[in-house]
């Protein structure tokens, strides 16, 4: 919470934004009492009201709510696909709260890997080249991209599946391949709006088995939204929002390991056709 007073909160800022550690101490998001106002017609919706929250690098978020209580919209800004209408946002120390929209589209690109429920993979289009889209759209020559598109497909275990149609893969597997593509640009945070709401048990475990690997041994950032209390368990930190304000903001106390969980589950998804992703040996990253 901000104990100090609205005249030395400049002076705060500055201080605060100007440590750059590369430990777990650096604060990566920041956002200082943000409100985001719809406006349909005549009618206007608060979303957000005044919310303050930071996160730190290698911190793994989780956020709750009920539906219509801000969580995407929160999500949106910190990805920076939208601005708030009032209130500062820092990510990694820089003011995006007041960008352009081509400036934001390019901290975006340069910073931000989201994954969504419903995968929104490009239909006809291999699992190779869906990873390899940010890079072009970020310039990166051919061979690079091929390099690594498949080095992201290497660490959530599709390695054998870089030529496969979006149609021909599981809803586990076409939701590694959108992992794969968020994180093909080395980005600071990942965001993911409820990722394992369209999967069974144990296909959203091997999907929280990756994001807890990436954020271990990456130091990555993570943050979900989920409405399942015991997906929320897999992340350290767990956030409610409710009525466009964070109700609530607990430590984990009996954080899951994914891995050991899925240790414990049969070895057969209800996904059909997923036998033989979980043959597959999963690289070290
Ligand atoms: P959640 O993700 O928690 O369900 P949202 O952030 O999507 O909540 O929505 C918060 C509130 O803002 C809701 O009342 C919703 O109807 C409204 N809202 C969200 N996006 C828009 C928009 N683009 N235009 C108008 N109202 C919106
Ligand atoms: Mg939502």
């Amino acid at each position: 919470m901000h104990r100090h007073s609205r005249a030395s909160a400049s002076l705060v800022e500055i201080v605060v934004d100007s440590i750059s550690t590369d430990g777990k101490s650096d604060v990566v998001i920041r956002i200082d009492r943000i409100s985001k106002i719809y406006q349909t017609g005549d009618i206007l919706v608060h979303a957000l009201r005044g919310l303050t929250l930071s996160i730190h690098r290698g911190e793994f978020v989780a956020i709750m709510g009920p539906s219509g209580s801000g969580k995407s919209t929160l999500m949106n800004i910190i990805g920076c696909l939208d601005r708030p209408t009032k209130g500062k946002y820092f990510l990694e120390g820089v003011d995006v709260s007041t960008m352009n929209k081509a400036q934001l589209a390019d901290v975006r690109n340069k910073r931000v890997g989201f994954v969504f429920q419903s995968f929104n993979l490009v239909a006809r289009t291999s699992a190779l080249e869906n990873v390899e889209l940010p890079l072009l759209y970020a310039g990166v020559s051919a061979g690079e991209r091929k390099r690594r598109a498949r080095e992201a497909l290497a660490i959530v275990g599709l390695s054998e599946r870089e030529r496969n149609m979006p149609n021909q893969l599981s809803g586990g597997q076409q939701q590694r391949v959108a992992l794969a593509r968020a994180l093909v640009n080395n980005p600071s945070i990942i965001l993911a709006d409820e990722p394992t709401g369209a999967l069974d048990t144990r296909t959203s475990v091997e999907v929280m088995e990756i994001f807890q690997r990436l954020n271990r041994k990456r130091n990555l950032t993570v943050i979900i939204v989920t409405h399942e209390s015991d997906i929320s368990l897999y992340a350290e930190r767990v956030i409610h929002v409710r009525d466009g304000r964070i109700a609530s903001d607990e430590k984990v106390v009996n954080r899951c390991d994914a891995a050991e969980v899925l240790r414990t589950l049969p070895a057969v998804s209800t996904e059909m056709d997923d036998l033989e992703s979980i043959e597959e040996e999963k690289e070290p990253i």
